[in-house]
This record gives C-alpha cells, structure tokens and sequence, in this order.
C-alpha cells in the first residue's frame, strides 16, 4: 500500500484548494520565510481555536496574524502607533511582528484574552498568494506541536497532517528562525522575541531606545516559555572546538563552522562551513530534526557567536537546551 502525504507543489490550483479550505474553516500548512505555518482564518474564533487543539499549545500563548497587504492590518487593529508604522513600513514584508491595540474583530481566542494582538505581513510569495486567495488575516503558529522543533521543511510537518486540508510546499525556509516580536512601551521598543531583524536595526529606523524584555515577566510576551523548540533527545550546549567528557559513540554533534575531531560522535554536522550566522539559522532546525532522528543519547550543539541573528539562534538553543543533563 502506498503512503501518500498531504504535500502539495505551490501551483495556483493547491493554493485555490487550500484557501477555500481555509475560508471553509479548516487548517492549511502554509510556507512564509521563517518557519512553516499552521494557519487558520484569524476572525473565525472556532478555527482558531482548532489550531490550539491539533498543536496540544495551551490558550495562555497567543498567535500571531498573518497579513498580505495594509487593507488587512485595518482588520485587526484600529491605530498604530507612528514608531510602529515606521518599523512596518520599513521591514514588511518580513520577519517583523509587531503587538499593537487590537480591533473588535479579533476573537479573543487569537490574542489569549489580551487587548493586543501580534500581526505580521510576511515576505514569502506563497504566503501572500494563499493569504490574499483567502482573503482574510490567517493565523498561523509554527506547525510542529507545542515545545517541539520548528518546521523549516514541508517534511518536518507530517506530525500534523492528519488535523489539516494540505500542506503547501514553497521550499526550505530562507530565515529559518522565527520573526522578531517587538511592542511600544513607554517612549521604547520592547524586543519580545529575538529573531532576524535585530535591536539595531529598529533603532536606526525610530531612533528610540531599545530594550528586551525580561522573559519572565508573564505580561510581556505570555507563551515565551523557557523550555521550548526541542527535539526528543536531550540537548547540551556547548562551546566551539569542545569536546565534553560525556560524549560518548552514542551522541551526536551539531557544529557551528569548521571540521572538527569528530570522535567519539556517532554523527557530526556542521551549521554553515564557512561561519555564515544566516546560513546557520536556516540549517538550524532541520540539521536538529536529523540528528535527533538518529535518537542519540544527547544532541551536543556547540554556541554560536552572539550577534545579530546569532542571538535568535542562542535563544532557541537555549529553550532547546533548558532543564536537560549535561
Ligand atoms: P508563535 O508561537 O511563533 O506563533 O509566536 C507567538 C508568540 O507571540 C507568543 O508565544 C507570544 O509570546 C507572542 N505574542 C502573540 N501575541 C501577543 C500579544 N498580544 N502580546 C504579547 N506577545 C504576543
Ligand atoms: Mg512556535
């Protein structure tokens, strides 16, 4: 008996499908430049909520909106704040969610009972073809399950196909890391989520200053969980060149440049030759789902330098990496 998958090629006809089966109210595995998405009709409250149930991820964490042009953004908020229609008009379409007021039209499911919501226009031609087919805002999560590694490869999906109509292949991600989320608060730009578009960046474009928050601080960012973005193997971060006394034939290696002693790993794999930190966050989460396919006793993953996108990176490695021996 043949396995077929829900993986469908990006032509006009799949997206016709899938965004008739998202205006129908169904869920659809959508492309965008960061991660894969799980996306449902943003202002129909009962599909989103079928997002929250086919991921397991609990109401507290909210989801971020999915726009394909300014029509949309009136849909989900009624102001925006000057400092973020500069950064909007500066970064979208990109990876760059901003948290604003929100509108009555958005069901309070989407913003988890907050009076804000997080909105993004994102830069994939196939995202915006199916978010304007659609015609509506798509809430769209990453399309893994809650905790878990994130889908940089229609393939890293298949764990929720059956809970979707299809799955729109566009190719591997080009940021492969999630979008920056940022919110005004007081004269300053909070940083949310550290991911491509960096502090500095948002700096040079308001000419504000610029803070990240205090990730325990619920309010902010609530979903911003310490333990996140995990494979099933344990991880244990380590640094360039290093060669921890646990290492055994068993574990396997997740390196940041060069070739290296690659003994006593089972298996050893490089993030990008030649240093490249954007290269490194694409390979990023498909070099861990391969290795933790080898099910390996640890996935050791040698620290990237903090910089740029390289601190996107650390944070994810981090969350991967929390509460685990080692
Ligand atoms: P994702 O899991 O990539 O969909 O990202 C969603 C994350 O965006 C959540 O875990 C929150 O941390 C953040 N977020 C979404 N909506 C809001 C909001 N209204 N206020 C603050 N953070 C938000
Ligand atoms: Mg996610």
């Amino acid at each position: 008996m043949s396995y077929k998958t829900k993986i469908f090629p990006a032509t006009e006809s799949h997206i016709k499908d899938a965004a008739a089966a998202l205006r129908a109210g169904k869920l659809v595995i959508i492309p965008t430049e960061t991660v894969y998405g799980l996306a449902a009709n943003a202002i129909d409250a009962e599909a989103a909520s079928s997002i929250f149930s086919a991921k397991k991820r609990p109401f507290f964490d909210p989801l971020i909106c999915h726009i394909a042009d300014y029509d949309m953004l009136e849909i989900l908020t009624d102001h925006l704040s000057p400092a973020l229609k500069r950064l909007t008009k500066k970064f979208w379409p990109g990876p760059l969610t901003i948290v604003t007021i929100k509108s009555e039209k958005v069901p309070r499911i989407i913003t988890s009972g907050l009076q804000t919501v997080a909105i993004r226009m994102p830069a994939h031609p196939v995202a915006i073809s199916i978010i304007k087919e659609a015609g509506v805002p798509l809430a769209a999560p990453s399309a893994n399950l809650f905790g878990k590694l994130s889908p940089t490869r229609p393939e890293h999906t298949l764990d929720l196909q059956q809970s979707v109509h299809s799955i729109i292949d566009g190719g591997p991600c080009e940021i492969g890391v999630e979008s920056t989320i940022i919110r005004e608060l007081d004269g300053k730009i909070v940083i949310l989520r550290p991911g491509k578009i960096t502090p500095k960046q948002i700096e040079e474009t308001v000419h504000m200053p610029v803070i990240t928050s205090n990730e325990t601080e619920v309010p902010d960012a609530p979903g911003q969980l310490p333990s996140h973005y995990a494979p099933a193997s344990p991880v244990v971060l380590i640094d360039e060149g290093e060669t921890p006394s646990e290492a055994t034939s068993k574990s396997v290696l997740l390196a940041f440049r060069k070739d290296r002693d690659n003994s006593p790993f089972m298996a050893a794999t490089v993030l990008s030759a030649t240093g490249s930190l954007n290269q490194a966050a694409s390979q990023l989460f498909d070099c861990l789902h391969k290795l933790d396919k080898l099910s390996p006793d640890t996935i050791y993953v040698e620290r990237v330098p903090s910089k740029g996108i390289g601190i996107a990176i650390m944070n994810r490695l981090t969350k991967a990496a929390f509460n685990k021996v080692g």
